[in-house]
């Protein structure tokens, strides 16, 4: 049967690579589906949408997106329940928010409607590519880049957004350990440290490989004037539970707007757990962590879900944290699943169906 839609053009794969990927055995983001979208911007509006299959795309070397830097990117990810039914996780929040990061970058806003129907449109070829069980989606990678040719510092007139999916397992294999940043920062006030912008990642792996040298996985970065305020953390915001308390950052211009962490907040808050969403000091952690309050620290994003920490480092002292039963974090990272995969009800209205037969 074709695929019918009105305003992408879809050209199918002749030859399926599905069958050459080992799903048991994949590294998070190392493997695309058969299919990707591309929609050019070009004299001041968006282009047809096209839907082809996933491979290399020349470019032109000046292309304004190898010297500074625009480009911003989306994560998000498609589940399938055990009827092999397909749901996204609030995908209008992914579909807001970049756009919110592709103005701060100068880009263009992509229209919603093509964002939704490519989506559709691709899971739908690739729904073989999402495996059913907790644990497997298909991780759902758009992204925009500038594309007018030429070396000058300027914003591009020409952009490429795109949509590449990978077929992904969990995002971190073992355990984590951490160490809060004292020197470097991700972002300033008045920055892009809100915007899912490439170059802040690209910042942030020099010191990132600093603290893996020291045998630290992640960096949990710190706000840039003091140091002394606990921000977010690689691809993740996070939580500390002191005591029964859950804290976490507000977010602002340095920190990123998490899905995940949203999500988690609106668990706990109907789960009758007390939330605090307000700056947390590294003082009051380290203090905790040394009177037994500090019972959790964990990550949350998109890739990961929720990790849970086993430590973290504060100038050169290694903080261990407790085992304790019943983690807040493995509770929220069930429920958020259990709705994810459609397992539990969904009352706050986060599921999204894509109909793929
Ligand atoms: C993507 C990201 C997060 C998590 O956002 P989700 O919407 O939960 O995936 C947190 N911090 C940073 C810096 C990120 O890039």
């Amino acid at each position: 049967m074709e695929t019918q839609s009105k305003m992408i053009e879809i050209t199918k794969t002749k030859n399926s690579r599905i069958n050459e990927v080992d799903f048991d055995n994949l590294s998070f983001g190392k493997v695309c589906s058969d299919h990707m979208m591309i929609c050019d911007y070009k004299d001041g509006k968006w282009g047809t949408p096209q839907v082809l299959p996933y491979g290399p795309m020349p470019m032109e070397p000046s292309s304004k997106v190898f010297h500074y830097g625009q480009a911003v990117f989306e994560g998000m990810k498609a589940f399938k329940d055990e009827d092999g039914k397909v749901w996204l996780f609030r995908p209008e929040q992914n579909f807001n928010r970049i756009n919110i990061s592709a103005k701060r970058l100068a880009i263009p806003e992509f229209p919603k409607e093509y964002f939704f129907e490519a989506l559709e449109t691709i899971l739908k070829l690739d729904k073989d590519w999402i495996k059913p069980g907790k644990g497997n989606s298909l991780y759902i990678r758009p992204f925009v880049i500038g594309t007018e040719n030429g070396v000058s510092a300027s914003p591009s007139s020409e952009y490429r957004f795109i949509i590449i999916c990978c077929p992904a397992k969990a995002y971190y294999s073992s355990p984590v350990k951490v160490t809060i940043a004292q020197q470097y920062s991700r972002s300033a006030d008045g920055g892009v440290g809100f915007a899912k912008a490439a170059g802040n990642y690209a910042a942030q792996f020099y010191p990132t490989n600093l603290a893996k040298e020291k045998g630290y996985q992640q960096v949990i970065w710190t706000d840039a004037n003091t140091h002394e305020y606990l921000e977010e953390c690689g691809t993740m915001n996070v939580f500390f539970r002191v005591g029964d308390k859950l804290l976490t950052a507000p977010t602002n211009d340095r920190i990123l707007d998490g899905i995940t962490r949203k999500s988690i907040i609106a668990l706990a808050e109907d789960d009758g757990v007390e939330v605090e969403v307000r700056r947390v000091a590294v003082k009051e952690i380290v203090e905790a962590a040394k009177n037994g309050e500090l019972k959790e620290v964990f990550g949350a994003g998109t890739a990961a879900t929720i990790v849970p920490f086993l430590g973290f480092d504060f100038n050169e002292e290694y903080y261990e944290l407790p085992k304790v039963e019943n983690s807040y974090g493995s509770k929220f990272k069930t429920k958020l699943q259990d709705i994810q995969y459609n397992m539990a009800e969904d009352k706050f209205d986060w599921r999204y169906e894509v109909k793929v037969d």
